[in-house]
């Protein structure tokens, strides 16, 4: 299909970013590319017009799920919650700890971000072990929402993320091994 097309031939590769033997996925160009970035967020948009009759908010993963998140959320006049790594939120707030290749994170979310019941689409730039996206999650799910679905620009199929977020459903712009 054409914009997809448009974004592949936009998303760059780097051999060996930022440790040796990983292909880093460079979605900078996408976003100085308008064509490619509304492509991007149409798309996202046809997928969920598609298969949920109703969202109440978009939760984006830190840092590059705040890119485009906003600009989808405005498509359905709902709001953007922010799922961020540790330290950075005020006020009471929610964390889960995951582990990372070396070592662990820990992603947070505000208590008042989300109300128990409301449906949550997150979404980041690239889903490659899933760790990240299931942490987010696993947030969402503590204070009882209901998660419609996970938007990722790229998908990394050969570490197999979507098997990772179990029950949780992912939805790919591009695939890549
Ligand atoms: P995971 O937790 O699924 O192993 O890693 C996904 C997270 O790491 C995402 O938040 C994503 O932004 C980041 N990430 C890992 N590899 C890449 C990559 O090749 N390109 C980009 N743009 N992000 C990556």
């Amino acid at each position: 299909q054409e914009k997809e097309e448009i974004i592949r031939t936009a998303i760059r590769a780097f051999p060996d970013f930022p440790s040796p033997g990983i292909c880093f996925r460079d979605i900078t160009p996408v976003l100085k590319d308008p064509l490619a970035f509304c492509s991007v967020i149409d798309l996202f948009e046809k997928h969920l017009r598609a298969n949920f009759p109703k969202i109440d908010v978009i939760a984006g993963l830190d840092s590059r799920g705040f890119l485009f998140g906003p600009s989808l959320a405005q498509r359905f006049n709902i709001g953007f919650l922010l799922i961020r790594k540790k330290g950075k939120l005020p006020g009471p707030t929610e964390s889960v700890s995951y582990s990372l290749e070396y070592g662990k994170a820990e992603l947070e979310m505000q208590y008042d971000a989300v109300e128990p019941g409301q449906k949550v689409v997150l979404i980041d730039d690239l889903l490659a072990t899933g760790g990240t996206m299931n942490a987010a999650c696993e947030l969402v799910k503590r204070r009882n929402a209901e998660i419609l679905d996970c938007l990722v620009v790229i998908e990394l199929k050969s570490l197999k993320g979507a098997q990772k977020i179990k029950p949780y459903t992912v939805h790919s712009l591009l695939q890549y091994d």
